[in-house]
């Protein structure tokens, strides 16, 4: 023992953003570091090679990380979810729609998170030292991640704490805590400069799409995909990572899925005479963005110069659900759909007759 400085750490380093961001900033701040990648059968099992790849990349400017990779597939083979089950979809879409729960695996960081404590004791035992385990959850991490919680992570200890003995050597390193994939990715630019490293060589060696195509170029459209797009945008940097289209398209795709997650299920509006559907008059009809239920068919839109498409009438089948709205201090008609509860615009009765003034993000039309 040097009695000192040097901070033994383990960490799980998944081949993610969050991970990747947690190893640059254990290593700029001078700890030593064990990390183990978890192989548990995950169709986007790319993020391992990318985790490898990074590990080289580090050694290649003489830092040394050690890094195993845990073959736990047959194990969660056991559990069902979207990530690793052959014939169950990857759901598209924002994080926090319902149906991206498909993507928890169940109990998933309990168990991540017990080998990793069985590992930093044995480091501690074998190395006579302290251990932090650093783990790289954020404020981010969303709701439909119950084990990405800092209660559990605090119980969870715990428990392990209570179940061995040593484990008051072993301390839990949360330094993402309070940041979100924004500020991980300007915390990993820093981390690059202080440790000479070229950021967008570490970042090509990361995957963060659970759906990556055969070549593990990310479809830019899965919920973790959007929101690393738009960390990258917010940071004013191309994400060099391969995508299936250009750059300037999945930005595209992701500032849209934004934007259509804040009108539907944040009762948001876009701003008039923007949206792809304000001046569209081909014959078809307009669809659900959220489920798909047919809701408006191109003979009842008209021009009302608002800057919002609008319809005398909805589709037959529609059963468009009207609720009094008293918000922004008026008194209005706003209209939801009944098949997934996405909020569509405003319904006004005019002297023309009804006007459904509905927000173009909300529709996909087909022509007929
Ligand atoms: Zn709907």
């Amino acid at each position: 023992m040097d009695g000192g400085a040097i901070i033994r750490s383990v960490m799980a380093f998944s081949g993610g953003m969050d991970s990747t961001g947690l190893l640059l900033r254990l290593l700029s701040d001078g700890h030593t570091v064990s990390c183990i990648s978890y192989d548990y059968g995950q169709k986007h099992r790319i993020e391992i090679e990318r985790a490898e790849k990074n590990i080289a990349y580090l050694s290649s400017h003489g830092i040394s990380v050690e890094h195993r990779v845990v073959n736990l597939s047959s194990a969660v083979g056991l559990l069902h979810s979207a990530l690793t089950t052959e014939d169950y979809q990857v759901p598209q879409g924002h994080y926090e729609e319902e149906q991206m729960k498909a993507t928890v695996v169940p109990n998933r960081n309990a168990i991540f998170t017990s080998i990793l404590y069985g590992y930093a004791l044995s480091i501690s035992i074998r190395e006579d030292t302290d251990v932090e385990i650093a783990l790289g959850v954020h404020s981010g991490d969303h709701t439909i991640y119950p084990d990405c919680r800092p209660e559990f992570y605090d119980s969870i200890t715990e428990s392990f704490a209570l179940g061995n003995w040593g484990s008051e050597r072993i301390s839990m390193n949360l330094p993402y805590i309070d940041l979100d994939k924004e500020a991980i990715l300007r915390d990993s630019l820093k981390s690059c400069e202080s440790l000479g490293l070229d950021f967008d060589t570490v970042f090509t060696n990361t995957n963060t799409s659970y759906n990556p195509d055969s070549e593990g170029r990310s479809s830019g459209n899965s919920g973790a995909d959007v929101e690393r797009i738009l960390a990258f945008h917010a940071i004013g940097r191309k994400d060099p990572v391969q995508y299936v289209d250009s750059w300037s398209e999945v930005l595209r795709g992701a500032l849209k899925s934004q934007l259509r997650f804040h009108v539907m299920k944040e009762n948001g509006t876009e701003r008039p005479f923007t949206g792809e559907y304000d001046s569209h008059y081909e014959d078809g009809k307009y669809y659900c963005a959220g489920c798909g239920r047919k809701l408006f068919v191109s003979d009842d839109k008209f021009d009302s110069g608002c800057g919002w498409p609008a319809f005398s009438r909805e589709a037959d089948e529609a059963q468009i659900i009207q609720i009094k709205d008293t918000s922004h201090g008026m008194n209005r008609i706003e209209v939801r759909c009944s098949g997934c509860d996405s909020h569509l615009g405003h319904l006004f009765h005019e002297s023309r007759g009804p006007r459904y003034c509905i927000n173009s993000i909300c529709l996909n039309f087909e022509r007929d």
